[in-house]
Parts: C-alpha cells; sequence; structure tokens
C-alpha cells in the first residue's frame, strides 16, 4: 500500500503546512498575567439575528456595554485573521441605540470613537453581511462570514465589534441568538443548541471562538464521559458514519495519550469546500475544531490533518505556548510544536489501528528523505525563524528536522530505561508542569522533562540539533522488524543559479564539476529555451543556449554530484506473529489494536 498512500501524504503534509500559520497559540501568556481581582470584570453582552434576504443573508447584531468614565470608548471592528483581510468591510451600517450616543470614525476603518455619558451602559447594532452568493466556497472564504439562506459559519475574529481592553483579560459574556429559524441547529463555542447563554471567558478566547447556525447535522460522541459533538452540513464521498468512527478513535486516541479531562463542551465541524481534492485545511479553536474539506476528498486523507490539529490543543497550548522572549514569542520552538505533533500525530493514528506497521514505516521513510535532501537541512534555528515567513522549504524544516529528533528520543528513551518508558511521559510531564506552575515552553523546559531519562544529552541535543542545525540521526525505530539500508542518494541540485538565470535570460553562478557544468552550461551563455523542474534530480534537463554565435543543446541531471547517505527502513519479509507483536508494543500499539488489525488483513 504504498503509491497512493504516498501521493495522499505528501497532499496531506501540504495541507498541514498551510495549517502553520493558523494555529493558534495564547497570546500573551494568560497563566503569566496576574489576576486582576480588584478591577470589575467587563460584561458586554450581544443579540444577534439572521435576517434572510433571498440568495444571501446577513447578521443583525446589538452590543451592549458599560461606557467607562471618560465619555468616550474605542470600538474595535473586525480587522484580520490568517487569510481574511479587511475583515471590517463585512460590517456595515453601525448605529447607536442609547441615548446621547454618538459613533465618530477615525482614519483607521476598523476602528470608531464612541461618545456616551460618563459611566452608562452603551447600545449600538451593526450589520454582519456575506460574501456575495454565489462566492465560490473555497476555504479562505471561510475566514470571512459565510452566510446563506440555510445556515451561517462565522469566527469570532469576523463577527464581533467590541469596546478596546486587553484580550487577555476575563470577560462575562451574555449571547442571545434571536428568531432562529426552526429547524435549524445552533452551535458554538460556549454551546450547543442554547439560545440564551452566559459565558465567563476573555476576550480571545471570545474571538478565537466559532459560531454556527442552520442546517447542520449534530451527532453526539461519548469520549471518556465527556460529549464530542460530530457536526456537518453538506455532502461527502463518504458517509457521516464513517466520520463519526473516525472522530471517535482519533479523539479517543489522543485524550487517552494525555490522560485528559475537562472538556465539557467540544465540536469539530466537518464544512465542505469547493476546492480541488487534496487541498485540505483545519484549525483548532476555542473548543472546537473546524476542517475545510473538499467535497469530492476521500476521508482518509484527513486522517493525519485531524490527529495532528487535535494534538495541537496540548501542543502547545495545553503545555502553556512558547515562552516570550522580550515579550516576542520564541520562535525557534515550531520544531517542537510542529514536528513532535507530527510524530504523534502519525504514532496515534497507528496505536488507534488507523495506520498499518506498513503505512507507518513508509511514513518515516518519506520523513528521512524529506528531511536528508532538504538544501535547507542544516539551517541554524536563529537562520530558520529569520527565513521561515519567506520560504516553504523552511517553515517544512520545523516539521521535519523536530519529527526526526522526536523518532530519535524516543528510541533513545526506550533504549536507557529498557523500554519502561518513553518519550510519552516527557510529553505529560510537559503538560503537568505547565498546569501545576503555569510556565511556558521553553528549550530549557524541554531539556528539563528530558533530564530523567537522558541526563544531560536533552540539553546537549537542543544546542546540536536545534540550534546549530546538525543533521539528526535517523535511528531505527522498529526494533527486529525492520533492517535499515543506506543508499547513495543525489538531491536536487541545479548546479547553476536557475531561477535568477531564468529570469534574466542569461546563465549565472555555474557551479564547477556540476552536472551542468560537466554538460558544457557556464556563465554569461543566452538561455534561449528550455526549462526545469524544481525538486526533481531525476528529470533530464535541456536548455538551448547560445554562446558566441553558436546555438547548442546542453542536457544534464540536476542532482547533486556529491552523495547524501540516505538511511531508509525495509520490513523484514516473513515477520512472525510474535515478533511484529514485539515491535508494535514497543511504539505503544495497544494488543487489542493489534489483533483488530491482524484479523481486518485476514
Ligand atoms: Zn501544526
Amino acid at each position: 500500500m504504498t503509491e497512493n498512500n504516498h501521493v495522499v501524504r505528501l497532499l496531506t503534509a501540504l495541507g498541514v503546512a498551510l495549517l502553520l500559520y493558523v494555529v493558534l497559540l495564547p497570546g500573551n501568556g494568560i497563566m503569566a498575567q496576574p489576576v486582576r481581582e480588584r478591577l470589575p470584570v467587563p460584561e458586554l453582552t450581544y443579540v444577534v439575528e439572521p435576517i434572510i434576504q433571498g440568495e444571501s443573508g446577513l447578521l443583525r447584531v446589538s452590543l451592549t456595554f458599560q461606557g467607562d468614565a471618560s465619555g468616550s470608548s474605542r470600538l474595535l471592528l473586525p480587522l484580520e485573521w490568517a487569510e481574511g483581510v479587511g475583515l471590517y468591510r463585512a460590517i456595515r451600517n453601525i448605529q447607536s441605540l442609547s441615548e446621547d450616543t454618538k459613533i465618530e470614525d477615525t482614519k483607521e476603518p476598523h476602528v470608531k470613537i464612541v461618545h456616551h455619558r460618563p459611566n452608562t451602559r452603551v447600545s449600538l447594532s451593526y450589520e454582519v453581511v456575506s460574501q456575495p452568493p454565489g462566492t465560490k466556497l473555497t476555504r479562505e472564504i471561510y475566514y470571512y462570514p459565510v452566510l446563506r439562506p440555510s445556515y451561517f459559519y462565522v469566527m469570532g475574529q469576523a463577527l464581533w465589534v467590541y469596546p478596546d481592553m486587553p484580550e487577555s483579560n476575563p470577560l462575562h459574556l451574555s449571547l442571545h441568538w434571536k428568531n432562529i429559524p426552526d429547524g435549524w441547529a445552533l452551535i458554538n463555542s460556549f454551546g450547543l443548541s442554547k439560545s440564551r447563554q452566559k459565558v465567563n471567558t476573555t476576550l480571545q478566547s471570545f474571538r478565537e471562538g466559532t459560531f454556527l447556525a442552520g442546517d447542520y447535522r449534530i451527532k453526539t460522541i461519548i469520549i471518556n464521559k465527556e460529549p464530542v459533538y460530530a457536526v456537518i452540513r453538506g455532502g461527502f464521498g463518504f458517509t457521516d458514519e464513517e466520520f463519526h468512527k473516525l472522530v471517535k478513535q482519533i479523539f479517543q486516541v489522543t485524550r487517552d495519550f494525555w490522560k485528559a479531562r475537562g472538556f465539557p463542551h467540544y465540536y469539530v465541524a466537518l464544512l465542505p469546500t469547493d476546492d480541488v481534492s487534496g487541498r485540505t485545511g483545519g484549525e483548532g479553536r476555542t473548543n472546537s475544531f473546524i476542517l475545510y474539506v473538499p467535497k469530492d476528498s476521500n476521508l482518509s486523507e484527513h486522517r493525519h490533518t485531524l490527529a495532528h490539529e487535535l494534538f495541537h490543543e496540548w501542543n502547545p497550548r495545553r503545555l502553556g505556548g512558547f515562552e516570550l522572549i522580550s515579550g516576542v514569542e520564541d520562535e525557534r520552538l515550531y520544531w517542537f510544536s510542529e514536528g513532535f505533533t507530527d510524530y504523534y500525530a502519525s504514532l496515534l493514528l497507528l496505536r488507534a489501528g488507523l495506520f498499518s506497521l506498513e503505512d507507518y514505516v513508509a511514513g518515516y521513510n518519506s520523513l528521512i528523505k524529506d528531511y536528508y535532501t532538504s538544501p535547507v537541512r542544516l539551517l541554524t534555528a536563529a537562520e530558520m525563524v529569520q527565513k521561515r515567513k519567506t520560504s516553504y522549504e523552511v517553515e517544512r524544516l520545523f516539521y521535519r528536522r523536530g519529527a526526526v529528533l522526536a523518532h530519535y528520543w524516543d528510541i533513545a528513551i526506550r533504549s536507557a530505561t529498557n523500554n519502561k518508558s518513553s518519550l510519552d511521559e516527557v510529553m505529560r510531564s510537559l503538560l503537568k508542569s505547565a498546569k501545576a506552575k503555569g510556565v511556558s515552553l521553553s528549550h530549557k523546559r524541554i531539556a528539563h522533562a528530558l533530564h530523567p531519562y537522558l541526563g544531560e544529552r536533552g540539553t546537549r541535543d537542543i544546542e546540536k540539533y536545534i540550534d546549530r542545525g546538525e543533521l539528526v540521526p535517523a535511528d531505527n525505530p522498529f526494533g527486529t522488524c525492520a533492517i535499515a539500508e543506506v543508499n547513495n542518494y543525489h538531491p536536487w541540485d541545479m548546479g547553476f543559479e536557475a531561477a535568477k538565470s531564468f529570469k534574466t535570460r542569461v546563465i549565472s553562478g555555474v557551479k564547477p564539476d556540476s552536472n551542468a557544468h560537466r554538460a558544457g552550461l557556464r556563465d554569461g551563455q543566452k538561455w534561449v529555451s528550455g526549462g526545469y523542474v524544481h525538486g526533481d534530480p531525476n528529470r533530464l534537463t535541456k536548455l538551448t543556449v547560445i554562446e558566441g554565435d553558436k546555438q547548442k543543446v546542453v542536457q544534464f541531471y540536476p542532482a547533486s554530484t556529491e552523495a547524501i547517505r540516505l538511511p531508509q527502513y525495509k520490513l523484514k519479509p516473513d515477520i512472525s506473529a510474535e515478533e511484529r507483536a514485539r515491535c508494535l508494543s514497543q511504539l505503544g500499539v495497544p494488543a487489542a489494536v493489534q489483533r483488530k488489525s491482524q484479523s481486518v488483513k485476514k
């Protein structure tokens, strides 16, 4: 089961890559903030009413809050979130409802000033409008308000107008969902089927919430005595029941991993897009997880995305978020939040019986290959932070380097403790200390959590493999079930500055002794015709160039002349059932799951 699976995994990986930007991190360290007990907790009251108009719809919203003693309050409109920009454009018709209240524009379109009597309650109303009917429902469109005759879906960042206040301060909310049409389901980050809600939260969690009503199909799934609501609208190439089963398996294995309790309300929503198959995305939000899925896609494509995003609920969110250095998040830690999350997404799918051992081995092999052949694999952590927003390869390096390091440490801990402990304990100890001490994630804390198993090695490894960027060894996690083959691999290397030369139509940057040079390519030649494929060392490149007054064709394979030693693992043929069981146990796969997948295979 490889060719197809491999393609699927690549697509999923691509989907996951797009997610990095939308993972919600606790902003300014909620837990580190001192509790301001003396100040009254602000109260906001919202009444929201859907108004259906032909093929479109809008939300009429009223807001009431306590105006302060100064007699003027800054009012903030939605601005932007991830792929949604200029969100204030969807807010129309802001009007005051209370006496002597005037709303004034400022130079910034998302900021208004409300003049009111000092210390009085201020009320105003506004409308939230949708994209025009007929707008293609791509994943990006869900970052804007989506309002249709039969449903709406709006993220908090696109919906709420609010008086300016610190995002992490506590907040008392009253929400009233008015005139919801008969037969519509109603669910949001703070409750199910409640048209009146009282919520104690923070402005940040409120804005990171999701708010839905309409023709959604909601199924209650019980995980460790707590409900998870599976929410679907639209049709897909799989049944609701298949999705429910997947949600149950992934939530069960993930919550069991973290020994997690205390989720009185949580939902996962599956929303259809008109995107091409493979263009999947997802986002963990307040008490909810949203998956954007092309209508014609296969459910198995979303297993990894779902497992990955769900794991983010803990890593980094419940592990305390990233440490702040001079008020700024330490972005070096993406190797941990993305790489370890990717590692556990695959491992938990294996433990849930959703990946076979063969799938898991293939996944590790392609991870090693992607990492070892990445042109940026040796960047230091500081360089990675600097370049991550402008380079896809650098962005992916956080995932790859982190995931290989997770394998490496897991193998080391199992070996040092004779399989009594694993990386699982390190992850759970990080959770425990985040809960007990309210600390956030840092290199120091991660090294500290590793210390009982690996001693000083954790600190050294972080310096060596993360800070200095040395190549992390790809050890064998499969015990006696697999053998390593080390191949000499020639990674993609054009041998000249291909992108620049293509632009200027003049060859430049030819490296001596590269395949391109050996074939006769030289600086200064005019590029007449022919192109190249990025990233593929096995694709013969044919370029027509002019040197002086002579035209010639230069052909070469764009592969580095220097080989990389690339380890790849192969399952031994004819592994006995006992041996297989032993290897799977070492990866934490419970015996019951092993038996089940055995019987499925037969
Ligand atoms: Zn992620």
